[in-house]
Order: C-alpha cells, then structure tokens, then sequence
C-alpha cells in the first residue's frame, strides 16, 4: 500500500508551482526524485523516520544526487 502511494504522490514544483511527475526512485535507500512538468526542475526527496516523503532540495540537475559527499 506504501507504495503504491509513492507512486501516485503529487508534488508541486517550488519555482513555478507546476505538478511534478516521478523521475526515479530509490526504495531501497528511501529516496527519490520528481521533476517538473514544466520548467524541469528536480526536486529530491528522503523518506524520514515516518515513512514521509521530505523535500530536501531542488536543482536543474539530477546527478547532485549521485555525488558521493
Ligand atoms: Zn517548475
């Protein structure tokens, strides 16, 4: 049921408010990442203790995800 939900989860974007869709995600690491719909931004999420999605951060640029720290 969890997710499912996941995949039906609707965001907006924080640059122009627009719907994003799912781009990729992670179940085994609890994240994951939505585009928008319109202007392409990423926009990175984290799943935290409750089970809820978390925005962390935004940017034009999926690879920022990838970068070890
Ligand atoms: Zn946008």
């Amino acid at each position: 049921m969890s997710a499912e939900a996941d995949r039906t989860y609707r965001g907006k974007c924080v640059d122009c408010g627009s719907p994003l869709e799912l781009y990729e995600v992670d179940f085994e690491k609890g994240r994951r990442i939505m585009q928008c719909t319109r202007c392409g931004l990423y926009h990175f999420y984290k799943k935290n203790f409750f089970g809820k999605w978390k925005l962390l951060r935004a940017g034009r640029v999926s690879d920022l995800w990838r970068k070890p720290k």
